[in-house]
């Protein structure tokens, strides 16, 4: 019998953010496919009040919470302190959290803490035969496994965007405060405050429905036989301006920009896509000017419908990588697709 743990934390308003969502959503179809199990909530944070009345209808069989400004913001020794002790009162077997930065360095601490174990980017959680199964991708994206192990307890981090978030009533709903009181030990790191660029500056977006990704032939030579990058810089903003798509680059663009070359100043290494940069995941994706090799490509693993727009019929995205390549000059088409846009609008 299996006793789940969902572990959520709080944001700065008090709510749940989609990834504690998300979790509640994977933890409550485990619930309902694995017979006898118990489902318990776990909520950390500042003030939990809001987030205990939006998963009023949840249906947890207990709902635990470890709340004080202690707990208000991310820090390891608090979150380890009250994790645990959700995880032991629940005397849980199975503990689930999302991949949130915060959990992701807590965690681990709380697994060894506990004798437990613990698998992180989890995609998939399903019961098999009557036992906790997950779904792992190994060697950058290329192969999926599927296991399941016998050591409890079992912590489980899902990546963000991988199951659907929990949608359902608030109300009210009994819960249990934990008292759990942090040494001084544990509260030598204080949050001093938040820095975030501005929202016009941040170009990477995970919640957007496009990855508008840049190749480097935005910067090569082109049938004139000049490049044309403050061009090309004008017309991707502009594109992102309009559509709040997110933004990704091929390694050879983010590399002539890290090289201090007069490129695209906005493109850093986190927007790469590939092998050896990021696997975002959105509904659409659409290269321009990017061939489509296979490093770059398999980055494109969780991308729902891919197009490209390519000069050279014979590119990578041609080899069925792309479901959709248009044969065209980039700079013709996004101008085009800019106008059609107009003053805003969605992609
Ligand atoms: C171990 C390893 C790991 C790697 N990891 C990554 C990774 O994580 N991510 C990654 O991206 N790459 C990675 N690479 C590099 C990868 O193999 C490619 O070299 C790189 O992706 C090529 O980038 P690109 O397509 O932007 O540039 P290019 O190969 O130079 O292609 C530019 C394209 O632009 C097109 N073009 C030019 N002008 C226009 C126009 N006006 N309209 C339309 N199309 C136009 C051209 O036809 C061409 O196809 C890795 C390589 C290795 C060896």
């Amino acid at each position: 019998m299996e006793a789940i743990v969902v572990l959520a934390h709080t944001e700065a308003d008090g709510a749940l953010a989609r990834p504690a969502r998300e979790a509640l959503g994977a933890a409550k179809s485990l619930h309902e496919t694995l017979e006898g199990s118990t489902l318990i909530v776990g909520l950390v944070g500042g003030d939990v009040t809001a987030a205990t009345e939006a998963i009023g209808g949840y249906g947890a069989d207990r709902v635990l919470v470890v709340e004080g400004a202690e707990f208000s913001s991310s820090r390891y020794a608090t979150d380890a302190l009250a994790a645990e002790a959700i995880c032991r009162e629940a005397g849980a077997t199975v503990i689930l959290a999302t991949g949130t930065s915060r959990w992701a360095r807590t965690l681990p601490g709380v697994a060894h803490r506990l004798g437990g174990r613990m698998d992180t980017h989890a995609t998939d959680l399903s019961a098999v035969d009557g036992a906790v199964t997950i779904a792992r991708w190994y060697y950058r994206q290329r192969m999926e496994a599927t296991f399941r192990r016998t050591h409890r307890p079992w912590i489980i981090l899902v990546d963000p965007g991988c199951v659907a978030p929990w949608e359902g009533a608030a109300g009210t709903t009994s819960l249990q405060r934990l008292p759990v009181e942090p040494p001084a030990s544990c509260l030598r790191t204080t949050a001093t405050g938040l820095q975030a660029p501005a929202d016009d500056a941040q170009t990477i977006r995970p919640d957007a429905d496009l990855l508008f990704v840049a190749g480097a032939g935005w910067t090569k030579a082109q049938p004139d036989g000049k490049a044309h990058v403050a061009d090309a810089a004008a017309l991707i903003l502009d594109f992102l301006r309009k559509s709040q798509s997110s933004l990704g680059g091929s390694k050879s663009l983010v590399d002539l920009s890290g090289e201090g070359q007069a490129v695209l100043p906005f493109m850093t290494h986190l927007n790469q896509i590939g092998q050896t940069g990021a696997t975002p995941r959105h509904p659409k994706g659409l290269a321009t000017c990017c061939h489509g090799e296979e490093p770059h490509a398999v980055g494109w693993r969780f991308i729902g419908e891919r197009r490209a727009v390519n000069l050279d019929p014979n590119c990578g995205w041609a080899r069925g990588k792309a479901d959709v390549l248009y044969v065209a000059d980039a700079f013709a088409v996004m101008a085009k697709v800019n106008a059609l846009l107009g003053g805003g609008g969605s992609a």
